[in-house]
């Protein structure tokens, strides 16, 4: 990432102070703290200020701090809270933002005892989050690599697929895999789900056997760089009958169709309303049980959510996943998922493998 990218970021962020009445605000962690400075590590907040942040660590990280950010570093020899708080007064601040989705009620008490009357803390709730919807092109080559490595993986992984082997097994395979190729770690829990269990949306791999007959679900994804890249296919043990070919084939054009009305300017909860019809057309609509996709990046799961009732309209530069699904119980359950980065005209899909069920 250019360096100068995180300082425009804090810029961009910085801009909406006046309109908030505050001075500066805290950023607590996670990736909304490594979106705005570049610093990776676990123990950190930092203090936007217009033209000016302050990233508060412990003396663990003074050396990957410095390599990390070109924000000033205080190393903190007590909690990071204090020290921020003596900042906050020294400095003379009034109105602090704070996030309260990555505050803890303690933290927010503690920092707020140590502030003066004249220095409110105020919600920025979201507001970064809503920054990081549009990815630069930067980040979208971060996401490209991750998807690439992701989709390697689950090739060398699948060409070991045979009936007898567990879930946990191909799961293990397909995170090693991924690690082996550049990842940092798998995503989330990588899902191998197979025979009626694939028809659960999120289980997690079990000692169970892969048999002859068995749809399998394979749900994984690879955090490479900071990015994360999200994807579903299908395998299928032996021949697929006809309920499994007509199940596979609407959620395939569910998914193709959802695709397709991907563009800047339309609405998610549009994109989710084309994959459903075409599941209502296979009488499937029941059976699809969760939204159509969600916004990914540093985390795998970021707004916007591609669902029903979701209205936001979609900007060239979102990273978004298309994942319908349909479930029913005691037979399987089929899911394709890609990510893609929403265009003008349409959309680039990030994600290389081939959609044909996969048969092992
Ligand atoms: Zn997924
Ligand atoms: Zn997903």
């Amino acid at each position: 990432m250019p360096v100068n990218e995180f300082a425009a970021r804090r810029d961009c962020f910085s801009n909406g102070f006046g309109r908030l009445r505050i001075d500066a605000a805290l950023i607590s962690g996670g990736a909304n703290l490594r979106y705005l400075s570049g610093f990776t590590g676990s123990n950190g907040m930092l203090l936007v200020l217009p033209g000016e942040a302050i990233l508060f660590t412990d003396p663990r990280y003074q050396i990957q701090a410095a390599q990390e950010t070109t924000c000033r570093v205080h190393v903190a020899t007590g909690p990071l809270l204090a020290e921020v708080a003596a900042a906050i007064r020294r400095l003379g601040l009034r109105g602090i933002g704070y996030d309260p989705a990555h505050t803890t009620c303690e933290a927010f008490e503690a920092l707020h005892s140590r502030l003066p009357a004249r220095c409110p803390l105020q919600s920025i709730a979201g507001r970064v989050e809503q920054l990081r919807r549009v990815k630069s092109e930067e980040e979208i080559a971060l996401m490209r690599s991750a998807a690439a490595t992701n989709s390697r993986a689950f090739e060398q992984a699948t060409a070991k697929v045979r009936p007898g082997m567990r879930e946990m097994d191909l799961a293990a395979e397909l995170e090693y895999r991924m690690r082996r190729l550049g990842a940092e770690k798998a995503a989330f829990e990588t899902i191998v789900a197979g025979g009626a269990r694939s028809a659960l949306p999120h289980a997690n791999p079990t000692a169970a056997r892969l048999e002859a007959g068995d749809l399998v679900v394979v749900d994984m994804g690879a955090q490479q760089a900071g990015y994360a890249s999200d994807m579903t296919r299908m395998l299928f043990l032996g021949s697929p009958g006809a309920k499994v070919k007509r199940l596979y084939r609407a959620v395939r054009e569910a998914q193709s169709a959802a695709l397709a009305a991907v563009r800047a300017g339309v609405t998610t909860a549009h994109v989710d309303g084309v994959a459903r019809r075409v599941l209502r057309g296979f009488g499937l609509e029941k059976a699809f049980v969760h939204s159509t996709g969600h916004g990914l990046g540093l985390e795998i799961h970021e707004v916007p959510r591609v669902g029903k009732r979701d209205r936001t309209r979609l900007e060239a530069g979102m990273a978004i996943t298309i994942e319908p699904g349909a479930y029913l119980e005691g037979f399987g359950g089929v899911r394709i998922e890609d990510t893609v980065v929403v265009t003008a005209r349409g959309c680039e899909i990030l994600t290389p493998t081939g959609k044909d069920l996969r048969i092992v």
